[in-house]
């Protein structure tokens, strides 16, 4: 999919930063351990693409010597990891949001169907009055996504916005057709999946690479 067909809820993260974190991640001889740091200080970049028109509300604070102007956020802010690998992004991002809620969604992919099944949903009370931002590195083909956003909104979540490393473009079309109200952000889109569903190039399954266990 060229940038000029994607659709304008999606953001591509143009940042050189991005790009040299994301070719690491993508590298076969990666270590578990530069994974790690090179998905948390992406996913922290892709973070900070994805909350900058968030409001915030004007206070006056006191430093040691004088009164001055501060900020914070209007609403509260929930990350929603999808279990496994949107844990690794969380880690990354919890260290600049320090005040966020998390709600964790369980989603097991058949590897067969490659359809999720809902497995674990637990979210704090506050879904409705916050900015709600669902984390997952691969938007592959957008089933989980979808059925997870679903899922945040039947329990009341209304302003809900999608941050992944990599997307494929069936997955953006699945996600923007089932929540056109939804602001994906991405690192990159790629340029297809293949017949298990797996982004191409990509960078292999996020979840075993962060966590260093055994593709199966
Ligand atoms: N999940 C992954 O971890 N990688 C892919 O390419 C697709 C889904």
């Amino acid at each position: 999919m060229s940038t000029l067909s994607l659709p304008s809820t999606v953001t591509v993260v143009d940042h050189p930063l991005v790009r040299v974190k994301l070719a690491r991640l993508r590298d076969e001889r990666t270590s578990s351990a530069d994974f790690r740091t090179n998905a948390h200080g992406l996913a922290a970049l892709l973070a900070f693409a994805a909350t900058r028109d968030l409001p915030t509300v004007a206070e006056k604070i006191r430093t040691p010597l004088a009164e001055c102007d501060g900020a914070r956020f209007e609403r509260p802010i929930v990350f929603a990891p999808i279990l496994r690998a949107g844990l690794g992004m969380a880690e990354g991002i919890l260290s600049f949001f320090g005040d966020a809620g998390v709600a964790h969604i369980g989603m097991r992919r058949d590897e067969t169907t490659h359809l999720p099944a809902s497995y674990y949903f637990n979210a704090p009370s506050n879904l409705a009055d916050a900015d709600v931002i669902v984390v997952d590195p691969m938007l592959a083909t957008g089933h989980s996504a979808s059925e997870t956003i679903a899922k945040l909104k039947a329990a009341g979540a209304r302003r809900i916005r999608f941050i992944c490393f990599l997307s494929a473009p069936e997955g953006i079309a699945h996600l923007t057709s089932a929540h056109p109200d939804v602001p994906i952000f991405t690192g990159s889109v790629d340029v297809r999946l293949d017949e298990r569903a797996y982004i191409v190039p990509g960078l292999g399954d996020a979840g075993d690479r962060y966590f260093g266990t055994v593709p199966a």
